[in-house]
């Protein structure tokens, strides 16, 4: 096997709480793969890269205003121990100002060497310190976290499912919600009659084309209903 193929998909997690982590992610699926060896977890305490006796990582804000920022010195030096030997792996800010997770991103992220998460605190980084290292930022959505960590291990999760050998089964990630570019069809399972609502008869059939052709017309209603921005790309990729 080549040195590539034996390397372990590692997330190193940049933050002020490295006892958050595993946190959620050492239970379940992904806590099993992270025993048995299908992917790494490093923590790097930013505080451990602090320059004075106070071990401050934070200053008030140059022109004024609420809050603290976290010091550009103190964070290059802890993306320095961090990135030390996974220079080629991506270095992501967490954080509002991002782009937006897709899936399609975290089927790249996951198809990497793993990733770099820079997890803020306060009202987050020096600007300078993005600039010097190139860093990607991303966001979990229009919210505002008080941390990057909650933000951090909801990306590490999306990755790691998607990850060989995790999943139960190797295709059950398929037909899931933006696979396709839609939200996926909706499941039913025993009991059969629930308060007197019935699992729809198509699904009793047995008969797999009809099965498919439903949870496909679903899957596209719910999508036109809910997402009207990923139907319009839906809609478009299919006249291509
Ligand atoms: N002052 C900032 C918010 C800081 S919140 C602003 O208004 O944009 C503190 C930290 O939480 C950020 O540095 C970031 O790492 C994290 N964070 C907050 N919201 C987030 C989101 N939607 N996605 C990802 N990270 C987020």
């Amino acid at each position: 096997m080549s040195e590539e193929a034996d390397r372990i998909w590692t997330a190193r997690v940049l933050t002020l709480f490295p006892e958050m982590f595993p946190g959620p992610l050492g239970l379940s699926l992904a806590g099993k793969a992270l025993e048995t060896g299908a992917w790494a977890l490093e923590t790097v305490d930013i505080r451990a890269f602090a320059r004075d006796k106070h071990a401050s990582v934070d200053d008030t804000p140059f022109g004024g205003g609420p809050g603290m920022v976290m010091r550009a010195d103190v964070i290059d030096a802890a993306i320095r121990a961090a990135t030390e030997n996974a220079a080629d792996v991506p270095l992501i800010y967490l954080s509002p100002r991002g782009a937006p997770l897709t899936q399609a991103r975290v089927a790249e992220l996951a198809g990497g060497p793993g990733v770099a998460l820079l997890c803020g605190r306060y009202e987050g980084v020096d600007e300078r310190v993005l600039a010097a290292r190139s860093v990607e930022e991303v966001s979990l959505g229009d919210f505002v976290l008080s941390g990057g960590e909650p933000a951090a291990l909801a990306l590490i999760d999306a990755c790691v499912r998607l990850l060989p050998g995790v999943m139960g089964s190797a295709d059950s990630g398929d037909e899931e919600s933006f696979e396709r570019g839609l939200l996926e069809y909706p499941h039913y399972t025993r009991p059969r009659e629930w308060r007197g609502m019935e699992v729809p008869e198509v699904l009793l059939s047995g008969h797999h084309g009809k099965v498919r052709a439903w949870r496909l017309a679903q899957a596209e209603q719910t999508t036109k209903a809910r997402r009207p921005d990923l139907w319009e790309r839906y809609i478009a990729t299919r006249k291509i």
